[in-house]
């Protein structure tokens, strides 16, 4: 790694004021003759200022003469954190969900089956999701930790941010799939929920690993389960232990219900909520 590599690296430190002296005045040397580094530290300087800045004038107690109804300040605060978060969230999320998505178009093409878009989401889902908040060295973490804005906060912005883009893609793979088949016709609410909760559950599991075990776990985790899950009907039941295996599957078929899954989904992202939280707490004492 060179020196800009290097310098670049500490620029969003730099800009959250975390930096010891002896580095912080390295980077401002570094500073004066690279202009690559000087605009990525407006860049988070932006970041930066937008969310200090959203904060004490949403925060301070009612402005004069331009009395901010309550409910319309909430939502200006989270749309500030939303835009901040999108920068900061790791491109390859963006693209990579974007790749596969295209990948099950093509698929559900070839078996002409929509339901291989279906099967694809909650992976590409959770793998996004398990990225937003791992326990990696993140400088949007540092960053945001300066700022009066919560953890949690953080947090629901980028699931927000992920999730919803993921959901996007499934849906618009679907609708144009169903486009191209001339199948429009089949589309309903109750497929709408039939893909969207395995969605939810799988990513509200690998969002809550990530914070227990870190990213890569979390994706190993939730992986196993859905592919476990995918293959159990297939296998043959004839061994010494058939009758409860089969038991154990009848059981699992019936919980798995749209409605089941989303309870699980909310508990599970509860979880997370309360968990992080409480990580904060300790990364601030
Ligand atoms: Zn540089």
């Amino acid at each position: 790694m060179n020196e800009h590599e290097k310098m670049k690296e500490l620029i969003p430190f730099y800009a959250a004021g975390t930096l010891p002296d002896e580095e912080h005045e390295k980077v401002a040397q570094h500073l004066q003759q690279c202009p690559d580094c000087r605009a990525e530290l407006q860049l988070w300087q932006i970041v930066s200022r937008e969310i200090r800045t959203s904060d004490q004038k949403l925060g301070a107690p009612a402005l004069k003469q331009t009395p901010v109804k309550k409910p319309s300040r909430h939502l200006w605060k989270a749309w500030y954190i939303l835009r901040s978060q999108v920068t900061l969230i790791r491109t390859e999320i963006w693209v990579s969900s974007a790749l596969v998505s295209l990948l099950g178009i093509i698929v559900a093409l070839l078996v002409e089956n929509v339901n291989a878009i279906y099967f694809l989401a909650p992976f590409v889902s959770a793998a996004g999701v398990a990225y937003i908040y791992g326990m990696q060295n993140d400088p949007a973490l540092e960053l945001t930790l300066a700022t009066p804005i919560s953890a949690q906060q953080i947090l629901m912005a980028r699931l927000t941010l992920v999730f919803g883009y993921n959901i996007l893609l499934t849906f618009s793979s679907s609708i144009l799939l169903l486009l191209l088949n001339g199948q429009i016709a089949q589309f309903s609410w109750a497929v709408l929920l039939d893909w969207m909760a395995p969605m939810a559950f799988l990513s509200s599991l690998a969002l809550f690993c990530s914070l227990l075990w870190g990213s890569v776990n979390a994706v190993v985790v939730a992986y196993s389960l859905w592919v476990v899950k995918g293959i159990m009907p297939e296998l043959d039941c004839s061994g010494q232990y058939a009758a409860g295996f089969t038991t154990l599957v009848d059981f699992l078929n019936r919980v798995e219900t749209p409605s089941h899954l989303l309870f699980i989904s909310l508990l599970l992202f509860a979880l997370a909520m309360w968990f992080t939280g409480k990580k904060q707490i300790k990364l601030l004492a």
